[in-house]
Parts: structure tokens; C-alpha cells; sequence
């Protein structure tokens, strides 16, 4: 059974006002427990609405999500459940960043939620230790940390709750090669020791094909493609021998060519492309 799965969910913004704005439409997805999935696709896709409905922050206007089999909106009691279970890492988190200490923050959200405090002191540094941070960071403010340090503490907040999914909105935007190379590393990491099924959106194909097992292209409010990095990025990387930015792979990935005619990237050859 897979982890998180929905069926036909779409969701308008301001529904039934002058200005409503379908931001995804007849999402069909399945994610199963320990894959490594990327959600990619131009600014204004839906990636942003999509990841916010897979644990219960956004109701779909209509459709359903599945955890671990059960609609989550059947009961919304269960919510608070299902939120846990689906950490969500969003685009620069360490503004979120607010306790007086490292520590504080990152025990949070297990204190919160009634763990023992014996366990919090666990999860606090299995946490910081997935994220390669030191524990003589713990006694800092999170404001007196550079950058990248900030980030990763961030997430540890999110890991700490064990979730058994985690969504990454971005986590490498604003930092550096060497920063970003980190992050994506323990993630990898943190995914292949617990099992854990990634959610990873990024702008980046090579982060991507590192990484994922499977990609998710967004275009326009659906996904496009849905494969698994061979039948997608094999194609990219062709393209990319041939000379092709970036831009341009991500252009016929998401099923345009330049002229913004659609095409299959599956099954057209580099040589129509
Ligand atoms: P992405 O994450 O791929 O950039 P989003 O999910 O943020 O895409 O946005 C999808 C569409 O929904 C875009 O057209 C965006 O302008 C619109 N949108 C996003 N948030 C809101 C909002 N709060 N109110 C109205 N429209 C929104």
C-alpha cells in the first residue's frame, strides 16, 4: 500500500469568487514508503499547493489524499495525526526559527506533542546529528548561526518529529555549492538509514538525478510525467550532450519545445526534439 496516495484532487484558490485560480488539477500520485521522489516544474505549477495537501494544510476543492490507505479528510479529528507523520520543510525555514536556543527549538515541536522528556533529549541529538550539525550548537541562538547551519537546524526541527515522510519545498535555495551539496547529502542519508519517504522540490535536474528514484514534472497545474529518473532524466541527459541549457531540458521536460508546441519527452527522439 503506498504511503501517500490521491486520487482526481484538484484545488482553486478564492473557490467561488470572482477571483478564483486553479492552481492543480487532476492530481493522481502515488508514493511509496522509502522512495525518493522529486517534484519539479516551472513557477506558478502547483507544486507549492500540491505538497500542501499532502499532509491535511490545504482541503482539496474536490478529490481525495490517502495516508497509509485512509482518506484524511474523512475524519478531521485525525488531521493533527497525519501532519505529523508528513514533516513539511518549507522554502527557507529557518525563518521559523524562534526559541532562545537551538535546543529549544528543535524540541519544539516533540515537546508539543507530549513526548517524554527523556526521549526529547534523544531526538533532539539524533536529529542534529542527521544534519551534521555539532552539540555545542545546541546552547547557541539560532539567530547567531551562519546560513546553512540555520537551515539544517531547521530541518533537524522537522526530522525531530520522526516523520515518516518528509517534504522538502526547495531546501537548497539561497545557499551555497558547497552548502547545497551538504543539505541534499543528509537528506539522502537521513532517507536511506530510517526509510523514510523523501518529497523533494527543486528547480535543480542534476539535485534530481542524484537523488530520486522517481520525478514528478508539474506544467500548468498537472503532472506531466511521472517516471522514473532513467525514462525521464536519460532523455535530459541527451539532451544536455547535445548542447541544450538547462532551461531548455526543463522546457521539453515539461513537454513544450521552444516554439511551445507540446511533445511526448518519452517518446520524441533528440534529433525531433
Ligand atoms: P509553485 O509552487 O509551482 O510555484 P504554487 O502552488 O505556489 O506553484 O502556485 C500555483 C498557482 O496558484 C499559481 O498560479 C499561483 O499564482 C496561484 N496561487 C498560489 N497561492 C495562491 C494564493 N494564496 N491565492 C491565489 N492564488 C495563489
Amino acid at each position: 500500500m503506498p504511503i501517500i496516495k490521491t486520487e482526481h484532487l484538484n484545488y482553486e484558490y478564492s473557490s467561488g469568487s470572482v477571483f478564483h485560480k486553479t492552481a492543480i488539477s487532476d492530481i493522481n500520485i502515488e508514493i511509496e514508503q522509502g522512495e525518493f521522489v522529486a517534484l519539479i516544474g516551472h513557477t506558478g505549477s502547483g507544486k507549492s499547493t500540491l505538497i500542501k495537501h499532502l499532509n491535511g494544510l490545504l482541503k482539496p476543492t474536490s478529490g481525495k489524499v490517502f495516508i497509509e490507505g485512509q482518506d484524511i479528510w474523512s475524519d478531521p479529528k485525525n488531521l493533527r495525526k497525519y501532519r505529523f507523520m508528513v514533516g513539511m520543510v518549507f522554502q527557507y525555514p529557518e525563518y521559523q526559527l524562534f526559541e532562545e536556543t537551538v535546543y529549544k527549538d528543535i524540541a519544539y515541536g516533540p515537546m508539543n506533542i507530549g513526548i517524554p522528556e527523556s526521549e526529547i533529549n534523544e531526538r533532539v541529538m539524533k536529529s542534529i546529528s542527521f544534519v551534521g550539525l555539532d552539540k555545542t550548537i545546541l546552547s547557541k541562538s539560532p539567530f547567531d548561526l551562519s546560513g546553512g547551519e540555520k537551515r539544517r537546524a531547521a530541518i533537524a526541527g522537522v526530522v525531530a518529529m520522526n516523520p515518516k515522510v518528509l517534504i522538502l519545498d526547495e531546501p537548497t535555495a539561497g545557499l551555497d555549492p558547497l552548502g547545497r551539496d551538504r543539505i541534499l547529502r543528509e537528506i539522502n542519508e537521513y532517507h536511506r538509514n530510517n526509510n523514510v519517504s523523501i518529497i523533494l522540490v527543486s528547480h535543480n535536474m542534476e539535485d534530481v538525478a542524484n537523488y530520486a528514484d522517481k520525478i514528478l514534472v508539474m506544467n500548468d497545474t498537472k503532472i506531466v510525467l511521472n517516471g522514473s529518473v532513467s525514462d525521464v532524466y536519460c532523455h535530459a541527459k541527451k539532451l544536455k550532450e547535445i548542447g541544450l541549457s538547462i532551461p531548455q531540458i526543463m522546457e521539453i521536460c515539461l513537454g513544450l519545445n521552444e516554439r511551445g508546441i507540446p511533445i511526448d519527452p518519452l517518446t520524441t527522439s533528440v534529433e525531433d526534439a
